[in-house]
């Protein structure tokens, strides 16, 4: 299936300058969903995976779909003071100021496998943060997949430690 024809460019949102990939023409499609899922799930199929880590908001869609098709347990990363339970947290830069990421302190045990997803890697700045939570607490990252992966903002360069894997490559 060619998934791009499921992805809606919206120019200048949510500001000026940048292109929006909006996967809702995906998600709303039956066919297109399951075949993303599938497909998202063979990028990492023959890996033992223990913890997938989904990144706040739309990483939350397809993480927990591939958590049980790979028997693991899911585990949100999300914006900071909205998880209950204690945290660790990591910072990152934005182009202007920064944002911090938390995760629950038990939500991965120390040498556990992790699969990190969210749905688009543009700077990479978010994923990179993603990682370091994850290394705090001792996870093992297997792998990193989006759906969309946004070459030309060389995002994978922040994640070189790992191995990057994506649907669609702009
Ligand atoms: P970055 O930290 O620059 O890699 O940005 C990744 C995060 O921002 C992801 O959680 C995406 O959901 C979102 N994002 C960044 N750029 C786009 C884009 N062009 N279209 C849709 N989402 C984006």
């Amino acid at each position: 299936m060619d998934f791009s024809t499921y992805v809606r460019d919206v120019e200048d949102f949510p500001e000026k300058g940048i292109v929006f990939k909006d996967i809702t023409p995906l998600l709303m499609n039956a066919s297109a969903l399951e075949a993303a899922a599938d497909a998202l799930f063979r990028l990492v199929k023959d890996q033992a995976i223990d913890k997938v880590v989904g990144v706040d908001s739309r990483g939350f869609i397809f993480a927990p779909m591939l958590a049980n098709k790979l028997g693991a347990g899911f585990v949100p990363v999300r914006k900071v003071g909205k998880l209950p339970h204690k945290t660790v947290s990591e910072s990152y830069d934005l182009e202007y100021g920064t944002d911090t990421l938390e995760i629950h302190i038990d939500a991965i045990k120390n040498g556990e496998k992790v699969l990190v997803h969210d749905d688009v890697l543009a700077t990479g700045g978010t994923a990179q943060a993603v990682c370091k939570l994850v290394k705090q607490l001792g996870g093992e990252i297997v792998q990193c997949n989006f759906l969309i992966h946004l070459g030309f903002l060389e995002g994978a360069a922040k994640l070189k430690d790992y191995p990057v894997a994506a649907l669609l490559k702009y």
